[in-house]
């Protein structure tokens, strides 16, 4: 395992120069359903770059998340940031602006909707009060996975905003 990894981030590291702010190894993971990674290395911005590695910020929290889960689209679309945001999308103007129709004026970026959206509180609500935790820790993988039954509630939360 260990070893498959550091193969994969030396590939990785001399393939890209662009992602040197993620730790390479987080795109074993990312790119196990990218059927295309040029697509990915080529809309890739420093923006999406600081996301993923905000999210997988060290190889035990990269390592840790492939073992518990599972890849997805949505998770890929989540942790890469290329997921259906209008944020993301007004960013290629497929969408008119990037506000979010909660209310109008919060730009409709992936941490909104995990942590911020009304669209969402409800599932939200659930989520912070079955496992008595923070929207701050929402985003915290590493204290989601140190519980399994989190990390499966959190996964299905996710998800469902992803879809
Ligand atoms: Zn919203």
């Amino acid at each position: 395992m260990a070893d498959e990894l550091a193969k994969g981030a030396t590939t990785l590291n001399q393939t890209s120069a662009i992602y040197k702010n993620i730790p390479a190894s987080s795109f074993k993971y990312l790119c196990r359903q990218e059927s295309n990674q040029k697509w990915m290395m080529r809309t890739a911005t420093s923006s999406t770059g600081k996301w993923t590695s905000r999210l997988l910020p060290n190889i035990d929290i990269i390592q840790k998340f492939d073992k518990k889960t599972k890849p997805t689209k949505q998770m890929t679309q989540f942790l890469t940031g290329h997921g259906p945001t209008k944020h993301y999308l007004h960013r290629f103007k497929i969408a008119n602006d990037d506000k979010c129709p909660c209310d109008g004026h919060s730009p409709q970026t992936m941490e909104h909707l995990i942590q911020y959206c009304d669209g969402w509180a409800r599932e939200r609500h659930l989520l912070m009060t079955q496992h008595s935790i923070q929207p701050n820790d929402l985003l915290d993988i590493g204290k989601i996975l140190a519980s399994n039954e989190l990390t499966e509630d959190w996964l299905d939360f996710v998800t469902a905003i992803m879809d």
